[in-house]
């Protein structure tokens, strides 16, 4: 039973949900869920509204202390190319190319590198 894990949403105990409910009659209290596994936020959390209240609690202080987005980013060209596909053929006849989102330039990619997330031509 040790490898449960708790939800850390930290309002989840204050949802009235039967499942959260505990404890023997006359001492029962609504707890945090505790689970296996979860689907949210990468297995912390039991919804995804558990998860919006982990963010809207401490997401400010999180960003803060990992590091705030505080000048733009870049995407130049050298980075700027994406697989995608060519529809001039029609659907039958697409062809996979690789396209520079700000030059437009494109430049022919076959099916396996298409296939292959190791291939890039962003340096
Ligand atoms: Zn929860």
């Amino acid at each position: 039973m040790s490898d449960l894990k708790l939800c850390q949403g930290p309002d989840c105990h204050t949802y009235h949900t039967q499942d959260r409910l505990k404890g023997m009659k006359g001492s029962k209290t609504y707890q945090t869920r505790r689970r296996s596994s979860f689907y949210y936020g990468q297995g912390n959390f039991c919804s995804m509204n558990c998860y919006n209240d982990w963010f809207n609690k401490f997401g400010e202080q999180a960003i803060n202390h990992f590091g705030r987005t505080t000048e733009p980013k870049h995407l130049t060209e050298d980075n700027a190319w994406q697989k995608t596909w060519d529809w001039n053929g029609g659907y039958d006849n697409r062809t996979y190319v690789y396209r520079n989102g700000i030059t437009k330039e494109q430049r022919p990619l076959t099916e396996s590198q298409y296939n292959d997330d190791n291939y890039t031509l962003n340096t």
